[in-house]
């Protein structure tokens, strides 16, 4: 389908509401019948009718219609963050004494749920190397219920073959779930690739401007249906009206944004490789990336996010670095329109930091919409502040 008529047109009914441009926002938490026979109809399927907005509304069908097609999907559930994506997608597929493999390290949220919640439901998890299949075939047991994939992951960016995968588990009637967010689907579809749901947080590339909480879950119109009917009324964490609003905004100019990033990404990723303070630079699109055949078969780009590894011997060093930095933001979360930094030696107490580690002296920085010298321009005033210090 027509990327252009995905984002300008697709569900957008404009002789249903004054032939306005932009959307309206249906900021309404309950639908009105006039007859007793079309409220019993909206009872015995909500999923087809207007009936009160933690189920369907008008505003995020619009989205839903969008989201859905961008993902090569039959349908998709929009909801208040990505976690709640993750959540659904999980629990709509396992029950009490199932297993599921996950990619080890996959976002923080879905591991507190693997680590935290499901045991007590006597769900298990074994986490697995996801770069070999080999390794997804060894952890299945006869009780796996569900493979969960993040590919690239955050911070290192590990991939995983998602067609290999997905062929694995048809064989043994396991469903595959992937957290797209890296990608985005302009840059990445693994439903096309065979995995069963697919997963963003809309939070990052799709909202795009830092104001916004959502994911998105696709995959097949019955799947889609049935988490509908069961975990997304009763988790409750449907998207709002406004926010779906800000999301549909924010689609409009995905691909420019994207295509802006992508260009930028390449020259910081340049001034990085050549500083002399860099030890190693991690972006799945760089030759030098391990699994960059790999990337380059299953992505189609990598937007803005990096990992690089400083040389530095004291976490002061580090801290030094980022404290220096005038204009890019150190801040959680990416995909938004600022430039922003994570040092990966602020998730752990500074005494415990062991140079010898390199992960220890790795920054996750992800490239926002400046001009690529600002940002080369604020690096470079950082490294300038650890001149001289080990
Ligand atoms: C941010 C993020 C999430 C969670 O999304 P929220 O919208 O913050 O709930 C999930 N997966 C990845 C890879 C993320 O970066």
């Amino acid at each position: 389908m027509d990327l252009s008529y995905i984002l300008n047109e697709m569900g957008e009914e404009r002789e249903d509401y004054f032939r306005a441009v932009a959307p309206p926002i249906v900021q309404t938490s309950n639908f009105a019948f006039a007859k007793v026979a079309d409220l019993r109809k909206s009872f015995e399927n909500e999923y087809a009718t207007w009936l009160y907005s933690r189920g369907l509304n008008p505003t995020v069908e619009i989205l839903r219609k969008k989201l859905a097609a961008l993902d090569g999907a039959e349908d998709c559930l929009v909801f208040n963050s990505g976690a709640a994506a993750i959540f659904a997608s999980v629990l709509a597929n396992v029950k009490s004494g199932d297993h599921i493999v996950s990619v080890r390290n996959p976002y923080t949220w879905a591991r507190k749920m693997f680590d935290d919640i499901l045991p007590r439901f006597q769900v298990t998890v074994t986490y697995v190397d996801g770069t070999d299949i080999a390794h997804f075939a060894g952890a299945i047991q006869p009780n796996t219920s569900v493979i969960y994939l993040e590919s690239p992951n955050s911070w290192f960016f590990d991939l995983q073959d998602l067609a290999a995968v997905a062929q694995l588990a048809k064989q043994h009637q396991i469903i595959t779930i992937c957290d797209n967010s890296f990608c985005t689907p302009l840059f990445q579809r693994p439903y096309e690739l065979g995995i069963d749901l697919v997963l963003q947080s809309a939070t990052k590339y799709i909202s795009g401007h830092s104001d916004t909480v959502a994911g998105v879950l696709s995959g097949s119109g019955p799947m889609i249906e049935r988490i509908f009917n069961s975990e997304y009324m009763n988790i409750g964490s449907g998207i709002q009206p406004f926010n779906a609003w800000l999301l549909i905004r924010g689609l409009r100019t995905l691909p420019a944004r994207l295509e802006r990033i992508t260009r930028t990404t390449a020259t910081v990723i340049g001034f990085l490789q050549k500083h002399p303070r860099v030890e190693k630079v991690i972006f799945p699109l760089d030759p030098a990336f391990p699994q960059y055949e790999l990337a380059k078969r299953q992505m189609s780009g990598a937007c803005g996010l990096l990992t690089f590894i400083i040389r530095a011997e004291k976490c002061s060093t580090i801290e030094t670095f980022c404290d220096s930095l005038k204009h890019i933001l150190m801040a959680v979360s990416w995909g938004g329109y600022e430039s922003l930094i994570l040092p990966k030696c602020a998730g752990m107490p500074a005494d415990a930091f062991d140079p010898s580690d390199p992960g220890q002296r790795s920054f996750r920085l992800y490239v926002g919409l400046e001009e690529a010298e600002y940002i080369i321009s604020d690096l470079s005033r950082g490294f300038e502040a650890i001149n001289g210090l080990s």
